[in-house]
């Protein structure tokens, strides 16, 4: 049975209040809060057990070594890697896809050479490709989702070209919910010699990932958003892939030894983790894992799914609140608009005076935003600590909002 008071009393912060009203926390798709045992793991960490890792001799330094790399097999297990040797450690979701930019796609692609992506992705994903464009000469091609926010697999595969060399997708859109099938855009991707990147930052936090099954070659995960610290997170990199990467950041700890004349590099992951890592970022976020792993990954989807379909039923009941994005393939993620003037910023002022707190803008999601013609929507984000109380609370606040603007 699963316990949501019990969880919440392992997140301080809910307890508090935010402008007089207890605080009702939607914004998880920003950055989840963190449970204390990862707060105690960071205290503990700094506290007793601090050094930098792998270049000392001493205790201290063995001793949080061996607690940083533990977390390389917690995170392997988490999303079902062949090895932890497929991890590569980084900051988050941003950095990962920058280093596959670099690493990978750079020395490997030219002039006209495509990369496919949807128009729901985050400028994470985004971003660094249209460097490639501006510097190289490489063609995004854009494929749209339909009037529900749905992806279809199809359209992604039929944009496939000989000129393709990748497609980058995300695993559940940050703004709609929208899950995309990235098991059957892979299979026909791979079929063609078109690697494939999924950014998993909203979806590995929603519902278990299994890279193996998916068959894809980079996976992102996003630690703050996984109820770790920030600054935390890793890519899993299929090990053929790894091979095919050149060193992107240099520096310390990424190679083996380096003379005036040339430079030989540390064996992979490590050659891809240069200088002093995040060291207590990632031993808060094997912790964290392991907080979600003995909560249950299956029974938070479904926790979530079940506050998902509350608040979409409630919402229904309101018709000048507009979802935008109704196709059933949804994680615990949703954007709403309201009827008339009111700006998303202004709802959000509003909710958040009565405690709720939700998110309001583009959701660096510019070309979503373009094609679904809004210039704004609000996000509410569902965490596994989130309750059918808050979603009434959201509803109350949204109705106050309406009173006054609609
Ligand atoms: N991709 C998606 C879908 C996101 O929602 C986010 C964060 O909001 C990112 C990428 C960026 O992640 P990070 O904060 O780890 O750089």
């Amino acid at each position: 049975m699963y316990d949501v008071s019990a969880i919440r009393k392992d997140f301080p912060i809910l307890s508090r209040e935010v402008n007089g009203k207890p605080l009702v926390y939607l914004d998880n798709g920003a950055s989840a809060q963190k449970p204390q045992v990862v707060i105690d793991a960071i205290s503990t960490a700094y506290s007793h057990e601090y050094a930098n890792v792998h270049r000392g001799l001493h205790y201290l330094s063995n001793l949080a070594t061996d607690k940083y790399e533990a977390v390389r097999g917690k995170i392997g297990r988490f999303v079902n890697s062949a090895s932890e040797d497929e991890i590569i450690f980084n900051s988050g979701t941003t950095e990962a896809i920058n280093m596959v930019a670099y690493a990978w796609a750079m020395p490997r692609m030219q002039a006209g050479d495509e990369i496919i992506l949807s128009v729901m992705e985050h400028h994470a994903n985004i971003v660094p490709w249209h460097f490639l464009r501006e510097r190289m000469g490489v063609v995004i091609k854009w494929v749209d989702v339909d009037d529900k926010g749905a992806l279809d697999p199809q359209a992604v595969i039929d944009a496939i070209t000989p000129k393709t060399k990748l497609i980058a997708i995300t695993h559940m859109s940050n703004v709609l919910g929208t899950v995309v099938d990235v098991k059957t855009i892979t299979a026909a991707a791979h079929a063609k010699g078109v690697a494939v990147l999924v950014d998993g930052s909203q979806a590995s936090v929603h519902m278990p990932v299994d890279v193996q099954d998916i068959g894809c070659d980079f996976y992102c995960l996003t630690g703050h958003k996984l109820y770790g610290p920030s600054g935390s997170g890793a890519i899993y990199v299929k090990a053929s892939r790894m091979d095919e990467m050149q060193p992107f950041i240099g520096g310390g700890d990424m190679i083996r030894e380096v003379t005036k004349d040339a430079v030989i590099y540390n064996d992979a992951p490590m050659k891809f983790e240069a200088g002093t890592p995040g060291i207590v970022q990632m031993i808060g976020l094997g912790v964290a894992l392991d907080y979600m792993t003995s909560v249950g990954l299956d029974q938070i989807a479904a926790h979530e799914a079940s506050l998902r379909d509350y608040a979409m039923t409630k919402l229904a009941g309101l018709n000048w609140i507009q979802v935008q994005g109704t196709t059933p393939d949804k994680g615990a993620i949703f954007s709403f608009t309201m009827e008339g003037a009111a700006h998303a910023h202004d709802i959000s002022t509003i909710l958040d005076k009565k405690g709720v707190a939700v998110r309001a803008g583009q959701h660096c999601c510019g070309p979503l935003m373009e094609h679904m013609n809004l210039n704004a929507t609000c996000r509410a984000s569902f965490g596994m600590y989130n309750t059918t109380d808050e979603v009434d609370t959201l509803i109350d606040a949204l109705e106050l909002a309406h009173d006054l603007f609609g």
